[in-house]
Order: structure tokens, then C-alpha cells, then sequence
């Protein structure tokens, strides 16, 4: 990374107002984050509060049928059951160490908002989420969670009344009450510094999924596979494994129904480049850039935008990306359940549905890493809802 550009993606496209925070947690990022108070703090609560490290489990039956190696990093079974409380542990400790008294938050799912408001809450700031009128009703169990946790839920009427009215809201609020909030974004998305340090702070999944492997296999994975929604679970293990050329990694993004013209979140291999929440990335957009709808089976993957790096290590041929659709993901969380005894999240089965797909292509020696990024009980209704629209 340079000037906070990967290649040619990311940078800060902000007002002006903006940029006095976001050079003040530049700081921050540069003077506290690496010194041994945080980083003590921070190793302490990610083994004590948050559950780690989570174990590496080599998945014995599907792999006999497989006809290669497959094996989980098992991000379903940290403290709210996903990757995402690594993140806004560190940023909330990060924001508590700068002086902030709130943490601020947009959600889409709801899955962002009650990590940041669990990470709040232990370290006694306040939390503040906006989230689409929308999504306020769709996700009611989310919201009472964030409730229940102390934050604040504010349900944004404008526009669509999805997420990214409420990213609007959030920037908003952000302007006017920046010396004592700090804005915790959810994925290695945003302005600079953000991709940056979302990416450190979930890069400990990558560090002990490699430690792990090695521990367990005296080698590295052939190949690691995660799913692309704003790329962080993706991010966090590939990064670790970026150096290691023996390594294939490869990013799933969410093709939708996967017909033609349809809604869906592929944005690498579908989007094109324009600036969105602050950064230059590729998203979805019309031919005058108004952002397009998405849509996923898995609210997670359900974003329009997608982090610069991802763009860059797919521009220099670093990271694969390719498509699962929603059947596909829906058949791979059912297959994980009943061969397994473990029930995925949705985002997390369109990695897992990627791994299926390489039956019979794979020597029976390869090894195939895939990021579990959260347990799939959250996805229950969805997953009956779509069996029954498609009479399964
Ligand atoms: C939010 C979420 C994702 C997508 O976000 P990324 O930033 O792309 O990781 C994936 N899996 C789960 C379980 C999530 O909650």
C-alpha cells in the first residue's frame, strides 16, 4: 500500500470536513496500534472475551468423498458466532485509547451493528447504528440484540431505506460529532485508513489458520478459499498468505439467482471502477453511476461495492475471483449440516459451495483451506423460505 492506494484503487474521496478524523486515526493507527499496551490488550481480549484462537478442523467425511483434502478456519465459533467482533474489538479499543466516547456504526444485516455494539459494551462506550428503515424491519432479531447490548438503532427513511441510506446517514453524523465518535467500519471498505486496518485486525485468522496447518500437516494449504462480501473475512486470511506463491487463494462472490440480468453482489467480476463510500473500488452502477440494487441469499454478501484490495490482487492476477449462486450456497450449507454437524452461515456456504465444486478435479494429496466466517443459525428462516419457493 501506498498513500492509502492499492495499485490504483482506494485513496479518501471526502469532504474536505472529513479529513481531520480521518488523519487523526492515521495517527492513531501509526502511534498506538503496534505499541505493547494496545497490542497486550488486544491479544488478552481476543483470547479471553472473543474465543481465540478458533480451532482448524479437517473435515474427515467430506473429504472422502471429495477426493482431496478439505479443511474449515472455524470463524462460526468466535464470541457472536462470525469474524466481524475481531474487528470492532480493535477498533473499539483503538477508539477508547483516542479519547472517543461513542462508537458509530451502519448495518445493513444487523450482523455489523451487534458485533460493534457487543465491543461497545465491554469497553463502556456508547454506540450509535444507523441501519435502513428497511433492514430495521426485515431484521428484527438483530435490532433487539443491538438493543439489548445498549446501542442506539436509528432506522433511516431516505431513498431506498437499505444500507447504503444509512452509510449516508453514518457519514452525516460522522461530520458533525467527530471529536467524540469514532465511525467503525465493518469491512476492508471506506476511505483511507480504513481497508488498511480492518485488513490488520482480521488478519488473525490468516496468522493461526497458517500456524495451525503447518502444526497439523507440516505443510501450507494449496489452496484457501473465502467469500467476498466487503472482503474483510476474505482479506483476513488471505493476507498472511499473500507471500506464499504455492498458495492458490480465491474470493467467492454472490452471482444472486445466477440468471441472466438478474439482482446479485459479484462485484470484482461484475462491477466497474467509481468511487463509493469514500474509496476508489469497483461496484455495481448504472451507466450514470447511480448504484444498482444487489441481492444475495446471504445478507452478508449483500453489498454493491467491494474492498480496493481486492480489486488490485485480482487486477495483478493474485487472488481468483469467482461466482456461486444461491442454490448453490443453500446446497452447500445443507451438505455441511448433514455430513459434518456443522450449520454454516449463508455468506460462508458460497465458499464452501466453491470447494464442493472442485470434486474430481483435485489430486487426492491437495489441501483446501475455506474461511467458516460465522455459524448459519441466523439463516434458518431464509434457508426454509428458499426450499419452499423452490419446492424442495
Ligand atoms: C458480514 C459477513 C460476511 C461478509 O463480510 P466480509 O467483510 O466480506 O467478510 C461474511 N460472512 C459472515 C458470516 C458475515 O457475517
Amino acid at each position: 500500500m501506498k498513500n492509502g492506494y492499492f495499485g490504483e484503487f482506494g485513496g479518501r474521496f471526502v469532504p474536505e470536513i472529513l479529513m481531520p478524523p480521518l488523519l487523526e486515526l492515521e495517527e492513531a493507527i501509526r502511534d498506538m496500534l503496534p505499541g505493547r499496551d494496545f497490542q497486550d490488550r488486544f491479544q488478552a481480549l481476543l483470547r479471553n472475551f472473543v474465543g481465540r484462537p478458533t480451532p482448524l478442523t479437517r473435515l474427515a467425511n467430506l473429504s472422502r468423498e471429495l477426493g482431496f483434502e478439505l479443511w474449515l478456519k472455524r470463524e462460526d465459533l468466535a464470541h457472536t458466532g462470525a469474524h466481524k467482533i475481531n474487528n470492532t474489538v480493535g477498533q473499539a479499543l483503538l477508539a477508547k485509547q483516542m479519547g472517543k466516547q461513542c462508537l458509530l456504526a451502519e448495518t445493513g444485516a444487523g450482523q455489523h451493528g451487534v458485533a460493534t455494539a457487543t465491543a461497545a459494551a465491554l469497553l463502556g462506550l456508547d454506540c450509535l447504528v444507523y441501519m435502513g428503515a428497511k433492514d430495521v424491519h426485515r431484521q428484527q432479531i438483530n435490532v433487539r440484540r443491538m438493543e439489548l447490548l445498549g446501542a442506539r438503532v436509528v432506522p433511516v427513511e431516505a431513498s431506498t431505506q437499505t444500507l447504503k441510506d444509512a452509510i449516508n446517514q453514518a457519514l452525516r453524523h460522522w461530520i458533525k460529532e467527530q471529536d467524540t465518535t469514532h465511525y467503525c467500519i465493518g469491512s476492508v471498505v471506506g476511505p483511507h485508513p480504513f481497508p488498511g486496518l480492518v485488513r490488520d485486525l482480521q488478519a488473525v485468522i490468516g496468522r493461526e489458520a497458517r500456524a495451525q496447518f503447518q502444526e497439523q500437516t507440516g505443510t501450507l494449504p494449496d489452496q484457501v478459499l473465502a467469500c467476498v462480501g466487503g472482503g474483510s473475512n476474505a482479506m483476513g486470511i488471505f493476507h498472511p498468505f499473500v507471500d506464499d506463491q504455492s498458495v492458490g487463494l480465491t474470493g467467492i462472490e454472490a452471482a444472486g439467482r445466477g440468471t441472466p440480468g438478474c439482482y446479485h453482489s459479484a462485484t470484482v467480476n461484475q462491477g466497474s471502477p467509481g468511487v463509493l463510500q469514500g474509496t476508489k473500488t469497483y461496484l455495481l452502477q448504472t451507466e450514470d453511476g447511480q448504484i444498482l440494487p444487489s441481492h444475495s441469499v446471504a445478507p452478508g454478501l449483500d453489498y454493491p461495492g467491494v474492498g480496493p484490495e481486492h480489486v488490485h490482487l485480482q487486477q495483478s492476477g493474485r487472488v481468483a475471483f469467482v461466482q456461486v449462486n444461491d442454490r448453490q450456497a443453500v446446497e452447500a450449507f445443507q451438505c455441511l449440516c448433514r455430513k459434518e454437524g456443522i450449520i454454516p452461515a449463508l455468506e460462508s456456504s458460497h465458499a464452501l459451495a466453491h470447494a464442493l465444486s472442485l470434486k474430481g478435479s483435485l489430486s487426492s494429496e491437495t489441501q483446501v483451506l475455506v474461511n467458516l466466517s460465522g455459524r448459519g443459525d441466523k439463516d434458518l428462516d431464509i434457508v426454509s423460505e428458499y426450499c419452499s419457493m423452490e419446492g424442495n
